[in-house]
């Protein structure tokens, strides 16, 4: 039985739920009137649900998948301006006990090289991190609770915030770690963590055993309600995810958007992120032997579809996909990006070793973070190093409201800006910072309020300076 608000994952993510979506779905596309009615719907900005969400996700008219994509993307720039926050994983330690059958941290790896890093090569690690100019790391690990205890989680992110390096200085770290206990969340609260993040993989219960057949993470409900125990540990900023191609899309989409609206439901917040990974090849993973892979038309029209359904939660892409895939979802709804990007454990300071590689997946987007700063500000994107929000403790609903109401868009753009020109000035090559310079001047213009602006300005000048308040 669909019950939103269960706490039993088998009610808030129904397996009958999502059969009869997906039904009513193919049966309805090319239906324009109800497709007409549910973007009508979607242009009030206030999201839509799963099964509407599903209708557009399958419509094939291709007028109308015109009209879906104009949308999606003013829908982003109404929220999010065009603003592009940038971020970095940083990867602790591949020790895995668990089989998911996917990914190369599997158990029965015996070749790739197991590392975790120490409180000193952490610290390498971040200023390596912090010389590019990252303000904003996702920490990343395996699970194995031998190695990787809570204990040298919270260690790990009171080194990170600890360090101060030049002008550096990490300001959000987010964490993307196995499921874990109600108390451990509420410590990793404690301890300053921004975003907790866990990806459900897949959302088809069967599919999900057969690819996690051993270790903790097999345990699909424990799994599943993870971000239940890590709202009611205190964390309000949560990001759910799948790995596409794991299992059908349209199924992964609808359990996606019932995820959320059960965080919604039970919570009174939805998730702060979504992220979209596509599985990769890896170490000796070949992800052409996984059959449900999806083509970049399709991952675009999901994009697009999430962007629609939900209006105010970020969305994340990775490394894991080319310049040219980023570029198109950009403008169909993703907020968040990373860059510079190594997935391998100590990666920042050491290449790898051909003979010892301990990468998670293989990177597309090679790029380093100067080329994605300049990149996104040659198609006049405002790459954000901005973290005012959590410094303020705008997080959880108190953050959704702000979007909700479109006022984020006063607040961010000015913040933006101004986190730009430390960038530029204290990280960018000459050519980045001669880019940046010109669309910081165009974009001041674009501070509504006169005296706002006159603020902008003249912190812009003192930062120009070298001359920081
Ligand atoms: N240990 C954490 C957990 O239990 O969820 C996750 C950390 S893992 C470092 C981060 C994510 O990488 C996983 O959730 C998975 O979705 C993704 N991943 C694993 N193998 C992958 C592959 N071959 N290609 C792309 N992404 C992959």
């Amino acid at each position: 039985m669909y019950d939103v608000n269960s706490k039993h994952p088998d009610d808030f993510i129904n397996h009958q739920e999502i059969l009869e979506t997906l039904a009513f779905a193919e049966e309805n596309r090319h239906n324009e009137v109800l497709i007409t009615e549910i973007i009508e719907k979607a242009k009030k900005r206030k999201g839509l649900s799963h099964r509407e969400a599903a209708v557009l996700l399958d419509c094939d008219i291709e007028e109308k998948n015109q009209e879906i994509y104009r949308l999606a993307e003013q829908i982003k720039k109404d929220f999010y301006g065009n603003r592009i926050v940038m971020f970095a994983p940083l990867y602790l330690s591949n020790y895995c006990i668990n089989g998911c059958t996917y990914c190369p941290y599997h158990s029965k790896n015996k070749h790739i090289a197991r590392k975790q890093l120490s409180q000193e090569e952490i610290k390498r690690e971040v200023i390596a991190l912090q010389d590019m100019g990252h303000k904003r790391l996702a920490l990343e690990a395996g699970e194995d609770p031998v190695h990787n205890t809570m204990d040298y989680y919270l260690d790990s992110i009171n080194t990170i915030y600890s360090i101060k390096h030049k002008n550096g200085a990490i300001r959000r770290v987010n964490i993307n770690i196995a499921a874990t206990t109600v108390d451990n969340y509420r410590l990793l609260k404690e301890a300053g963590i921004g975003t907790y993040i866990l990806f459900q993989e897949t959302y088809h219960k069967e599919s999900y055993l057969q690819l996690h057949p051993t270790g903790p993470k097999h345990d699909y409900d424990y799994h599943t309600t993870a971000m239940d125990r890590a709202m009611e540990g205190g964390i309000d900023d949560v990001g759910i995810g799948v790995l596409f191609g794991l299992d059908k899309y349209r199924y992964e989409f609808t359990g996606l958007l019932m995820h959320a609206e059960h965080l919604e439901a039970a919570f009174g917040v939805g998730p702060h992120t979504i992220s979209v990974p596509r599985l990769r090849d890896a170490d000796d993973i070949d992800s052409s032997s996984f059959t449900n892979g999806i083509d970049d038309d399709t991952f675009a029209k999901l994009v697009a579809c999430i962007r629609i359904a939900v209006p105010y939660t970020g969305m994340i892409i990775s490394t894991r996909e080319s310049q040219k895939c980023r570029e198109r979802v950009l403008h169909l709804g993703i907020s968040q990006i990373s860059g510079g990007s190594r997935t391998s454990v100590g990666g920042y300071c050491e290449p790898e070793p051909e003979d010892a590689r301990s990468e998670q997946f293989d990177v597309i987007d090679n790029r380093t973070l100067d080329e994605v700063v300049r990149w996104l500000m040659e198609m006049d994107y405002i790459p954000s190093f901005c973290t005012a929000c959590y410094r303020e403790g705008r997080t959880g609903d108190r953050f959704m409201s702000l979007c909700k109401s479109g006022q984020i868009q006063n607040c961010c753009h000015p913040n933006a800006l101004m986190t730009l020109e430390e960038y530029l000035m204290d990280y960018a090559s000459p050519e980045t910072k001669a880019i940046g310079d010109r669309l910081i001047d165009r974009e001041i213009l674009n501070v509504p309020n006169p005296k706002a602006r006159a603020v902008v300005e003249e912190n812009l000048r003192l930062i120009r300076e070298n001359n920081r308040r």
